[in-house]
């Protein structure tokens, strides 16, 4: 079980389906991030505790690849039963070293019991194609296959779902897995493994290890890894994928982003509001699908900002476990000072501080209030860089096509969204625009389960996206076989 705040335990790795406490590694502290207590210290795997793991995984996929699919979910329904009965238990977890919000954390706890369900139907979902006849007396058909010891590599923001995008659709097509989570929120993602040991998973099968750049080269590295799927910022995504695509391994890498939230002037402006409200606030502004830039278009600018500004004004900012609290704290000190330091930079580079997110006082946590700055032009930082903090930057514009021209010249293409009453300028936005995932009305444009996930651009590298029926094109090789009967 995982230490309670007074009783700080090291976490454990998970290899062969036992716990081990590793003894004399470098270990760092994993912090609550709404008082600043450490709540527990996590050991980084070293070279030979990734080659452990991976010739674990590798061993135990010479015999879940022959466990009929069919058995193979039989875990995963199991599992989902778990998740659903430990819900509060794993949001509280959550919220106590990540921050977020209880709403939030319970939201994502949901996200991961739909990941497990719609990987519960890979005995459909892996089927191939076939066709009899192809020539006289030739059938022809497509069968998909495992390929090994998959990886995933997580980022501290969704440390329950983003996980679950990777690993139930790698293990139910017949693979086997290395989760290697984000080192700052190593607590969310052990629950969840204990629960799936609880559920039967045979040993091996899965395997948990923590740590930071050393585990992460190794794994990317080890000759016996086939394929890694990487969530994270765009610079370590686009390291992650050139050094496994240069070792010959599959790769699919998300990265940052920069999103952009659109309004018409015909948009429905108190509805509008509350949806930018989520989106650029909501988990403190940490998701990669968090607005970032609001693009009021001719005059939308007016009615929006009066209502937007005074709705900000009156969030209620503290520690995510309490009730009432709608936004928390940031993840740890050193990211509270780095987003603080992009509202210093929109101040001194000449942006106007419509609410200023630093007059927040948050006592011992890493807090910091809800920031919008208006007059931001392009050239500005805050512009130009993801924060991945509470901050929002005006930029007006005075046609659609202006809006569109400004989006698309952003280096990132991960979500954006436009809020109108209008089809026809819907439908232009969302086809003329070149981003990942796109919302009309919605503010946080987050595909469910059975879709794909993921941006364009310096958002994404790779070809197969995330969950969805991309996950099984990813964790599977397809094999053409074509049959003469004599
Ligand atoms: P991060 O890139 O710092 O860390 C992600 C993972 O990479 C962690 O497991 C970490 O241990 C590892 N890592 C960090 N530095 C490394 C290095 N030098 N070499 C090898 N491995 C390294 O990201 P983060 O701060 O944990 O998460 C926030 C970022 O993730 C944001 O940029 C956000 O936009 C992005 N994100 C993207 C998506 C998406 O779907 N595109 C989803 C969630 C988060």
């Amino acid at each position: 079980m995982i230490a309670a705040e007074s009783a700080v335990g090291t976490v454990s790795f998970y290899i062969n389906g036992a716990w081990e406490k590793p003894q004399g590694r470098t270990t760092q502290p994993v912090m609550n991030p709404a008082t600043g207590s450490t709540i527990a210290e996590v050991p980084f795997a070293t070279e030979a505790d990734i080659d452990r793991a991976v010739r674990t995984a590798h061993d135990a996929f010479l015999k879940w690849r022959n466990v009929p699919v069919v058995d193979r979910v039989q875990v995963l329904y199991r599992y989902k039963s778990l998740l659903e009965k430990h819900t509060d238990e794993l949001a509280a977890i959550l919220t106590r070293e990540n921050g977020k919000t209880k709403d939030d954390a319970s939201a994502e706890v949901r996200r991961m019991v739909q990941m497990v369900e719609v990987a519960c139907g890979m005995p459909t979902l892996m089927m191939g194609d076939s066709l009899n006849d192809v020539a006289a007396g030739i059938d022809c058909k497509t069968i998909r296959q495992p390929i090994g010891v998959c990886v995933g590599i997580t980022p501290f923001n969704f440390p329950a779902m983003v996980p679950m995008w990777m690993w139930p659709f790698a293990i139910a097509c017949g693979n086997t897995f290395v989760l290697k989570p984000s080192e700052k929120v190593p607590l969310t993602p052990t629950r969840a493994i204990e629960l799936l040991h609880d559920a039967g998973l045979p040993p091996g099968v899965l395997n948990l290890v923590h740590g930071g750049k050393e585990a992460v080269n190794a794994l990317l590295h080890h000759p016996q890894v086939k394929a890694v799927s990487f969530v994270g910022s765009t610079p370590i995504a686009k390291y992650v994928y050139a050094t496994a695509a240069a070792e010959g391994k599959r790769v699919q890498a998300l990265g940052g982003a920069k999103n952009h939230l659109v309004v018409m002037a015909d948009a429905d402006m108190p509805k509008t509001v509350e949806a930018i409200i989520g989106s650029a606030f909501g988990a403190a502004g940490e998701r990669c699908l968090a607005g970032s830039v609001l693009v009021p278009v001719g005059d939308a600018a007016g009615p929006l900002l009066d209502l937007l500004v005074k709705r900000t004004k009156g969030l209620t900012v503290g520690d995510g476990s309490k009730n009432g609290v709608e936004m928390g704290p940031l993840v740890t000190g050193d990211h509270c000072e780095k987003v603080g330091s992009y509202i210093d930079k929109g101040l001194a580079e000449g942006a106007t501080a419509l609410v200023n997110g630093r007059e927040h006082k948050g006592g011992n946590g890493y807090f910091l209030g809800p920031t919008i700055f208006d007059n931001v032009t392009p050239e500005m930082t805050i512009a130009r860089e993801e924060i991945f903090g509470p901050v929002l930057s005006v930029m007006r514009v005075k046609t659609l096509d202006e809006a569109i021209d400004l989006v698309n010249s952003c280096p990132f293409g991960n979500a954006t969204a436009i809020f109108t009453n209008n089809g026809k300028s819907a439908r232009e936005y969302s086809s003329r625009i070149e981003v990942g995932m796109v919302g009309v009305n919605v503010g946080v444009a987050a595909p469910m389960a059975f879709f794909p996930f993921a941006g364009w651009k310096a958002s994404f590298f790779g070809d197969l996206h995330a969950h969805g029926k991309d996950a099984i094109g990813f964790y599977t090789e397809q094999k053409v076989i074509m049959s003469r009967w004599f």
